[in-house]
């Protein structure tokens, strides 16, 4: 809110370049209009932040539609908006079924733009209701980021930053980064690490500050994560650690699960291309920078993804080179409202954040204004072509007739 409270007092309705004086041209931001917010479970309050901030900072009203099972937190959003003086119908909060509220605002006319973070699958029904009346869509999707370690690495550093890429929020975040590629020269020693530093990850419940993990959002979810560890290990993945439900004690049937890594895995199986969305963790070993970066690339997904070294130059030169919208260098998760955050590939069109991220809430507007109008008459067609035998103007500046 900060962030896109500064954007929205800049004044950006000057040309970078300098102006013709006459004609006077000049490029104007104006507001989409109503612009609908469907949100995930997985972030409900920051989701929420994400689309409201800059949509009201451009101008716009904005309707949020939270997900199913989490429509509390955007319910108080939308209160806390009118106690802050926000004007009454500026954020509104509709919560209801995706499948019925959030495709009547797709379809509707009378929403100018839409804001969808969630599923790849969701995304594209989106997409394709959006395209009956043309509106602007912006889509955060799925992920299946890649982490890759080179063997100059800082062992330990690397190990606690692989963990935090993946079990953060039980691996339900959609830049996780639940590939793992590990040069072979150190594949050994970071696997036995990651192994042995995931079975001391606590897990327990969500408000006991003790816990490092928590529960997964429901039962169907849970069933999932188990159903994939199943997959991988018929396609030949060796379960290292983890890959039960856990057990935590005064939450029988809790939907928890361990912390789970998979080793001996192929890139090209199901469970290193598909998008589980649970504390999974998958390891590919490779030979050298250009095979990480092939491997990497190798998804049908590109929202973010990390690089660990020691030698920075080096790991520049793999993060130019993921197509992926976000790349950390020896960090992860590091999310930063002034730069843009959204999807290479199937993960997304569009970026949240930063003042790209603003412009997807704003139309841009050309104003040509013949300043000499009235005063210094001309056809029309002066201006354009110069006829033979008459005294033709030339065009003017490097104006040309198009459309
Ligand atoms: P989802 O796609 O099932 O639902 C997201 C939202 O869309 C919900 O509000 C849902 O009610 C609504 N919805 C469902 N069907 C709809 C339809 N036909 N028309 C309009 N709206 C509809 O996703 P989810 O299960 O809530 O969240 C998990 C997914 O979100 C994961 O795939 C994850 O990667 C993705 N995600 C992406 C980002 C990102 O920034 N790229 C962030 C968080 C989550």
């Amino acid at each position: 809110f900060r962030v896109f409270a500064e954007l929205a007092g800049r004044d950006e309705n000057e040309e970078p370049l300098p102006r013709s004086p006459i004609p006077y041209n000049y490029v104007r931001r104006e507001p989409m209009g109503v612009c609908a917010a469907i949100t995930p479970w997985n972030f409900p309050l920051q989701m929420a932040a994400w689309k409201i901030a800059p949509a009201i900072a451009a101008g716009n009203s904005v309707i949020l539609k939270p997900a199913s099972y989490t429509p509390l937190t955007s319910i108080e959003v939308g209160r806390i908006c009118l106690e802050a003086g926000i004007p009454e119908g500026v954020v509104n909060v509709l919560p209801g079924p995706g499948a019925a509220a959030g495709e009547e605002l797709v379809a509707s006319p009378l929403v100018d733009k839409v804001a969808f973070t969630g599923s790849t699958e969701v995304g594209r029904r989106i997409m394709q209701i959006a395209s009956g009346t043309v509106k602007k869509v912006t889509l955060e999707l799925g992920g299946k980021s890649p982490s890759i370690v080179t063997d100059d690495v800082d062992l330990d550093y690397a190990v606690e930053g692989v963990l935090w890429g993946i079990f953060f929020h039980q691996g339900q975040v959609c830049s996780a980064g639940s590939r793992l590629f590990l040069h072979r020269d150190v594949h050994d020693d970071v696997a036995a690490a990651l192994v042995k530093r995931a079975d001391t990850v606590r897990v327990g419940s969500a408000v006991d500050p003790a816990s490092d993990i928590g529960p997964i959002v429901s039962q169907g979810q849970l069933e999932t994560v188990e159903r994939y560890v199943g997959i991988g290990r018929d396609e030949g993945a060796e379960l290292a650690t983890g890959g039960e439900r856990a057990v935590v004690e005064g939450h029988d049937g809790g939907f928890y699960f361990q912390p789970t890594v998979l080793t001996n895995v192929d890139n090209g199986m199901k469970v290193a291309q598909e998008e589980i969305f649970g504390p999974v963790l998958v390891v590919v070993p490779f030979e050298d920078d250009d095979e990480a970066v092939r491997l990497a690339n190798d998804s049908i997904y590109g929202l973010a993804g990390a690089v660990w070294s020691r030698d920075v130059p080096r790991a520049i030169s793999i993060a130019e080179r993921l197509r992926t919208g976000t790349v950390w260098i020896n960090d992860y998760h590091m999310i930063n409202p002034r730069y843009p955050f959204g999807g290479y590939k199937q993960s997304g069109i569009g970026r949240e954040h930063g003042t790209i991220g603003f412009d997807e809430y704003r139309e841009t507007k050309h104003i040509h204004v013949d300043l000499a109008g009235g005063r210094d008459k001309h056809p029309w067609w002066d201006t354009l072509l110069p006829r033979e035998g008459a005294a033709g103007r030339p065009p003017r500046g490097e104006a040309r007739p198009g459309g």
